[in-house]
C-alpha cells in the first residue's frame, strides 16, 4: 500500500524559492510563521518588525480582521466563478472602488493576479489601442533602465535590470531603455525629489527622432523605481515626459505597482507627482497582499476604442482565469474600505517629515554613500566591499533579521518601506536597529 505522506514542516527541498539563493538558505533558513499589525514572528516565536511591508504590499499592516474576515465570507458564498462570458458581482464592486479613487481621466479597470502580469496587460492593451485607431505600426515600446516591470516577457524586455534578462535569450524585439534617473554625483542624499536630471527625459525625443514618433506604442515608467533601490524622478522629469508623449501621440504607462494605495501619501504616485499617466498598473496594496490580485486602469477613450474598434466579439484577446477572482474582489473591496476607514493615505503623508528626518539621520553614517527617501520609501545605500558588490547590504539585511527586522536589500542599497500604520516607536527602533547592524558589519 502506497504510504500516505503527511504534512514535512521541516523538509525545505522541494519549494524551488523565487529570487533566493537556494543553497545558501536551505543551509540557514529564515521562516516567518505569523504576522499581526507592525510584526512577523518566527516559528520559534521572535518578534520582527517588519520595515518593508512584506514586499511592498501590506500597506495596512498584518492580519486585519477586517480584510480576513471578507475572504473567508466571500470563500464560503462563492469560491470561484468564471469571468469570461460570464461575471460575479463583487469583481464589478471591486472595479468600481479601484474607479473611485484613481486619477482623473482613469476610470476602466482590468483585473490581473500580480504586477507582473499587469505589466504585460498594461502593454499588450497599448498596442491593442493603436492597432485599432488604424496605427498598427505602432509597435516599439519604450522601457528604462533599472526598471522593474515584473518577470513576464514584456514586464522583463521593458525592465531594465540586466540581471533579469539575460538568462533568458531573446527579449521582446522593438524595446528601447530611457537612461535611469539615478545621478549620485549631482543628487547625493537628495531629500525628497531631486533637484537635477528633468532633461533625461527629453532621451525620448532622440528616440522619436531616431524611429519616428509613428513607430512607438508606449513608454512604461515606475513614478518611483522601488526594486532597483529607491530611484526618485528628478523634479519635473515625469511632467516632461508627459508632455512627450502627449505631443507625439505616445501611451504613458505608469507602474504604480508600489506606489499605489498610499505609499506617497496620496492613493497613487501620480496625484503627489502631479502627472497623470493614460495607463497605470497596480497590484500589492490592492488587496494588502492578503490574496493575490493586481490590476491596470485605463482611461475611458482607450477602452472605448479598444471595444468599439473591435468587429464585434471578444474585443480584447486576453485575461486569466483568475481575473477578478471572488476571494481576491473581496479582500479588494474590504481593504479599500479600510484604506479610507483609516485614511492610509493620510497617515502615511503625516509620516513623512519624522520618516525623512530618521532615515537622513544616516547621512553621515560610516560607509553609507547616499540616501534617497519619498513617501515611505528610502534606500540607504552602502559603499559596496571591495570585489563583492552586494556583500556588505546582504550581511546588514542577515544582522537585521537577526535583531528582529526585516528590511529588503538590493544591490549595496537597503530598501525601507514600512506598513503605512508605522508610528514613530516603529520607526526609532527601524533606525535602531539598521544603524546597530551598519555597524557591526565589516566594510
Ligand atoms: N512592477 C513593480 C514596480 C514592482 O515593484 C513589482 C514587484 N516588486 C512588479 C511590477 C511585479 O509584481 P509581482 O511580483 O506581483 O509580479
Amino acid at each position: 500500500m502506497n504510504e500516505i505522506r503527511t504534512s514535512r514542516p521541516n523538509d525545505l527541498d522541494a519549494f524551488w524559492m523565487p529570487f533566493t539563493d537556494n543553497r545558501s538558505f536551505k543551509a540557514n533558513p529564515r521562516l516567518l510563521a505569523r504576522a499581526e499589525g507592525m510584526h512577523y514572528y518566527t516559528p520559534e516565536g521572535r518578534e520582527i518588525l517588519d520595515g518593508t511591508a512584506g514586499l511592498w504590499c501590506c500597506n495596512a499592516g498584518h492580519g486585519r480582521t477586517q480584510i480576513t474576515e471578507a475572504i473567508q465570507r466571500q470563500a464560503a458564498i462563492m469560491d470561484f466563478a468564471p469571468t469570461f462570458q460570464m461575471g460575479h458581482p463583487i469583481a464589478f464592486e471591486a472595479a468600481a472602488r479601484v474607479a473611485d479613487m484613481l486619477p482623473e481621466g482613469l476610470s476602466r479597470v482590468f483585473f490581473t493576479n500580480s504586477g507582473s502580469e499587469s505589466a504585460d496587460t498594461a502593454l499588450k492593451i497599448a498596442l491593442a489601442y493603436h492597432k485599432a485607431r488604424g496605427q498598427a505600426q505602432r509597435v516599439r515600446l519604450v522601457g528604462r533602465e533599472r526598471g522593474y516591470h515584473g518577470v513576464g516577457f514584456g514586464g522583463m524586455s521593458v525592465g531594465g535590470i540586466g540581471g533579469n534578462r539575460k538568462q533568458f535569450g531573446a527579449m521582446l524585439p522593438y524595446v528601447d531603455h530611457l537612461p535611469h534617473t539615478h545621478l549620485p554625483d549631482r543628487n547625493r542624499f537628495s531629500h525628497g525629489q531631486p533637484e537635477h536630471g528633468a532633461e533625461l527625459a527629453d532621451t525620448l525625443e532622440n528616440l522619436v527622432a531616431l524611429h519616428g514618433a509613428d513607430t512607438i506604442a508606449a513608454v512604461m515608467v515606475e513614478p518611483v523605481a522601488g526594486s532597483t533601490g529607491v530611484l526618485v524622478p528628478p523634479v519635473g522629469y515625469l511632467q516632461r515626459l508627459r508632455e512627450i508623449c502627449t505631443k507625439h501621440g505616445i501611451l504613458l504607462i505608469f507602474d504604480e505597482v508600489i506606489t499605489g494605495f498610499g505609499r506617497l501619501g496620496t492613493n497613487f504616485g501620480a496625484e503627489r507627482l502631479g502627472v497623470t499617466p493614460d495607463i497605470m498598473t497596480m497590484a500589492k496594496g490592492l488587496t494588502n497582499a492578503a490574496v493575490p490580485m493586481g490590476a491596470v486602469a485605463t482611461s475611458d477613450e482607450i477602452f472605448r476604442t479598444v471595444v468599439e474598434g473591435a468587429p464585434n466579439g471578444i474585443e480584447l484577446f486576453h485575461g486569466y482565469t483568475y481575473s477578478g477572482h471572488p476571494l481576491a474582489a473581496a479582500a479588494a473591496v474590504a481593504t479599500l474600505d479600510l484604506h479610507r476607514e483609516e485614511d492610509l493615505p493620510g497617515r502615511a503623508m503625516a509620516m513623512l517629515p519624522r520618516w525623512a528626518e530618521a532615515v537622513h539621520g544616516f547621512d553621515r553614517a560610516a560607509g553609507v554613500v547616499d540616501v534617497r527617501d519619498f513617501g515611505l520609501i528610502a534606500g540607504i545605500e552602502l559603499e559596496p566591499r571591495p570585489g563583492a558588490p552586494g556583500a556588505r547590504a546582504m550581511d546588514v539585511f542577515r544582522r537585521c533579521f537577526e535583531d528582529g527586522l526585516l528590511v529588503r536589500v538590493t544591490g549595496d542599497i537597503v530598501a525601507l518601506s514600512p506598513p503605512l500604520i508605522v508610528e514613530d516607536r516603529h520607526v526609532e527602533r527601524i533606525v535602531e536597529v539598521l544603524d546597530g547592524a551598519i555597524r557591526a558589519v565589516p566594510a
